[in-house]
């Protein structure tokens, strides 16, 4: 009997395999379509190597600004396209390369869970002392929406849309709003609430809006996407009815879990549309079956798929777990960049909490830059840290300062005496002013 039998090769699955096998767990590891799934395939990776061709595109167009003049430049989308499909190829090789050498044995096909300790993979049996659910989420449409593509069928799109109308303000939206205005589309953005990200602190979506308006993105809050045909979008808002000519149609409504053909209902797993429900060891009601990543519908950002593995392997082990999942660094990739940590200002309401601000406009290096749209948000409670927002270029990678103080307690006094260097964009953080 193995040890372990994971179910998925997304970063949740593949990073759990490769640190199972660390401590000699002999580990079977199933995916039915290509390792890396979702963040590498058509996920994370794509996304952020179009985005990397958006922000060149964004760089070229203020080079005048920094003296250079460029008389004439055009855009290959396909160039981009390739680029991009060989930065997934190159890194899902390096994934097939890590499992083989590290001796996960690696099992091509659909795999259905028999009984507790069972697998089937194509009328294989396989047996294992623990079982890990790590099989992800797919993108949610909607009716009356037929000929509309999901952000997988965008990421395949050979040729660059004149007009794309998005429907959904979440996050993955948002990123190809960012992205497609940038490669010249026409973007506008339907959403049927008041607000765009709505898990994001509200000062920090409203200021986001106010940029990605000032860049070209038409908004439509508050209003139902109703039906897609002939390359017309029907929406319905207080106005009434509108329709929006375009020539290609995303939605992004949020994504379900892949829980179908699994076999939970035979063996009374118990899961519901969110996905199959887990306890703070991500353990479903079977004693050692667990369920991790997008699959549980808590979270659905890559880095918890893998946090939550570790921590499964951690409990399988016996070992303390001390991984803080109420700290769950998130990035959006807009324009500007955001990203947050911890508490947002309306989940305080009613705490005695203190916000402390800073302008990237007051930030020496974000002047030299030319990038001084945003600011920093920083929420204390007692002077402990309790929420970081940023809006403003870098903000995905200057979140991890604050995440790791948080993670180990640091109060904003203390952080205060740590010498920061200067010009940075790290020192924005110091010239926190409290509200
Ligand atoms: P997945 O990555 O979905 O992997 C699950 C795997 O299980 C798949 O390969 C699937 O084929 C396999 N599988 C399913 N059923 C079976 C079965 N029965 N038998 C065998 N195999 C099976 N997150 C971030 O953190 N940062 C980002 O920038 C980011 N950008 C994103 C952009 C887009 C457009 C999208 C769609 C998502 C993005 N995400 C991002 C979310 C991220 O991709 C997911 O949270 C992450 O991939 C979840 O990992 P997972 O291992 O739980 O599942």
């Amino acid at each position: 009997m193995n040890d372990l039998i994971i179910i998925g090769a997304g970063p949740g699955g593949y990073e759990l395999a490769l640190e199972a096998r660390k401590f000699n767990l002999s580990t079977v590891l199933i995916e039915k379509a290509e390792v890396g799934g979702t963040c590498l395939n058509c996920g994370c990776i794509p996304t952020k190597s179009y985005y990397k061709n958006a922000e060149f595109l964004k760089s070229l167009n203020k080079a005048n600004k920094f003296g250079v003049n460029i008389v004439d430049y055009s855009f290959d989308f396909k160039k981009a396209l390739d680029r991009k499909d060989e930065i997934v190829t190159l890194l899902k090789g390096g994934v097939e390369t890590s499992l083989n050498k590290a001796g996960v044995n690696l099992i091509k096909g659909s795999a259905k869970l028999v009984n507790k300790n069972t697998v089937m993979v194509d009328n294989e049996m396989i047996l294992a002392k623990n079982i890990v659910i790590a099989t992800g989420s797919s993108p949610i449409m909607i009716p009356n929406f037929n000929d509309a593509l999901s952000s997988t069928e965008l990421l395949a799109l050979e040729e660059l849309p004149q007009k794309l109308v998005i429907i959904g303000g979440g996050v993955i939206g948002l990123e190809f709003a960012s992205i497609f205005n940038a490669f010249g589309t026409k973007v506008e953005v339907v959403e049927m609430l008041d607000k765009i990200i709505p898990n994001v602190d509200y000062e920090v979506s409203k200021r986001l809006m106010a940029y990605l308006k000032t860049s070209g993105i038409k908004f439509h809050l508050n209003s139902q996407a109703l039906s897609y045909d002939n390359k017309k979008v029907l929406i319905k808002n207080k106005n009434g009815e509108l329709i929006i000519e375009c020539d290609q149609v995303l939605v992004s409504v949020g994504r379900k879990p892949n829980i179908d053909g699994l076999g939970l209902e035979e063996l009374d797993i118990v899961f519901d549309k969110k996905g199959i429900k887990v306890d703070e060891n991500f353990k479903t009601n079977i004693d050692n079956i667990y369920a991790i990543g997008d699959v549980n519908g808590k979270n659905m950002l890559a880095h918890y798929a893998t946090f939550s593995g570790y921590h499964v392997l951690n409990h399988i082990l016996g070992v303390e777990n001390k991984i803080n999942f109420n700290l769950i660094p998130a990035s959006v990739f807009t324009f500007p960049e955001v990203a947050v940590v911890g508490l947002t200002e309306e989940l305080c309401e009613g705490l005695n909490y203190k916000v402390h601000k800073s302008l990237y406009r007051a930030n020496g290096k974000a002047q030299t830059m030319d990038e001084t749209d945003g600011y920093v948000k920083i929420i204390t409670i007692d002077d402990s840290i309790v929420g970081v927002h940023i809006i403003g270029e870098s903000a995905s990678v200057l979140i991890h300062e604050m995440s790791s103080l948080m993670n180990n307690g640091i109060t904003l006094k203390a952080f205060k005496n740590i010498i920061h260097a200067h010009p940075t964009l790290s020192e924005i953080y110091l010239n926190t002013i409290e509200n």
